[in-house]
């Protein structure tokens, strides 16, 4: 089937919940993949931030043909050394000590939440505005835009919304109810917000002294992203949950919930669970995955590539009095106009380059890891004959 058929039978079989670009991919290679009808593009978004390493890699796709000759799943009911092994990296390249499996973000946000409740005993969860935490309807309040839930009412409660990167809002709505404060290092899908270097530290000394517990969700800034293995690092924050998902697994579905200390004590047997979290292939590609980002040096190239990017977005910034801003850490990028930026989206899409549109205004850049310096030129030229055109 080429682009069209493919794209005009959807209706009749798709339930319409994505505004979607009209291509159909077929494959990918590393930064590039291929619609059916044999057109290349370049992917700067890489899947909403998921392709890491890149499309296909081969020791991904290896890890996960060879154990899915070995076994698949087997469920929690039992032990496997592959679980056991991604526990322990993941313990490794982290501050926390324990983990908990599922297969999403909004699954590792709804872990937390569970477990913050449980722990403290208490009810009461800290969010922030603008913010996303996922679509289930616990991850979907806790999320700070309207949008995304006010059609789904009611809501579950216990959740409290603030301003985010202002710590004194949050240090005020603090309570005897209050489990915990959560949050994203930068915020993904509200548009590449990044708030004060020191407002994650801020939170961290408030929620310590007044005993509460901080979430983190780097299910979007997790695995080198922002040019740190987990975008905490910036702030020097250990949280005492972090969750991640999105890239941690090569493409492979996949979430995880990362604890520290006494607080993984809150869940005993029962508490909690996912019949196909952690299986054996999920972690096998993970497993694969990280070590791809370590062996690669994709964190320290998320850095060097990710300041080489931003410049030439600042360069462009100069000369178009419609850019806002330009901000970012590592290959985490946002560029803000002053006008909505769909119609740029599609012209680039046209020119054989993927991104993403958030907020409305915000071109958001997201590509692999593996990303190069000729890339980024390339790239640049045609966002810059774009915007000539504006
Ligand atoms: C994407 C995202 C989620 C939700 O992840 P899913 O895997 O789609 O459930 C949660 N939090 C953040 C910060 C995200 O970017």
């Amino acid at each position: 089937m080429n682009n069209k058929e493919i794209i005009d039978s959807y209706p009749q079989y798709i339930m319409n919940t994505y505004g979607r670009q009209p291509i159909a991919l077929s494959h990918g290679k590393g930064t590039k993949v291929w619609d059916v009808n044999g057109k290349e593009y370049l992917d700067l978004f890489a899947g909403f931030a998921v392709n890491n390493i890149g499309h296909s890699h081969p020791r991904v796709a290896e890890a996960i043909a060879k154990q899915g000759k070995i076994m698949i799943h087997c469920s929690n009911a039992y032990y496997t050394e592959e679980q056991l092994k991604l526990a322990k990296l993941l313990t490794e390249i982290s501050s926390h000590d324990k983990v908990f499996f599922g297969n999403s973000g909004a699954e590792a946000n709804e872990a937390a939440i569970k477990l913050a409740r449980k722990y403290t005993g208490k009810g009461e969860i800290i969010a922030t505005e603008n913010s996303f935490h996922g679509r289930t309807l616990a991850t979907v309040t806790a999320t700070g835009q309207d949008k995304y839930k006010l059609p789904f009412k009611p809501l579950p409660p216990g959740f409290k919304h603030v301003s985010y990167g202002d710590s004194d809002a949050i240090a005020d709505a603090i309570g005897d109810k209050t489990a915990a404060v959560m949050l994203e290092p930068i915020q993904g899908e509200g548009g590449v917000r990044i708030p004060s270097i020191e407002y994650l530290k801020e939170v961290e000394t408030i929620c310590r002294d007044k005993g509460v517990l901080l979430i983190i969700d780097e299910v979007q800034t997790g695995f080198g992203r922002c040019g740190v293995m987990f975008a905490s690092e910036i702030s020097d924050v250990k949280p005492d949950i972090t969750t991640t998902a999105k890239a941690i697994a090569g493409g492979f579905p996949m979430g995880a919930m990362l604890v520290t200390g006494d607080v993984a004590t809150g869940f005993e047997p029962g508490d909690h669970g996912s019949t196909f979290g952690g299986s054996p292939l999920a972690c096998s590609a993970a497993i694969a995955s990280i070590n791809v980002i370590i062996d690669e040096k994709l964190v320290e190239n998320s850095k060097t590539i990710g300041k080489y990017f931003k410049n030439g977005l600042n360069k462009l910034k100069d000369k178009y009095d419609f850019i806002v801003d330009v901000r970012g850490h590592g290959l985490m990028l946002g560029l803000e106009l002053s006008m909505e930026g769909a119609k740029i989206v599609d012209d680039l899409r046209e020119k054989g380059f993927l991104i993403n549109c958030t907020a409305e205004k915000v071109l958001r850049f997201v590509p692999p890891l593996i990303l190069t310096k000729e890339e980024i030129n390339t790239f640049l030229i045609a966002l810059d004959e774009t915007f000539s055109n504006i």
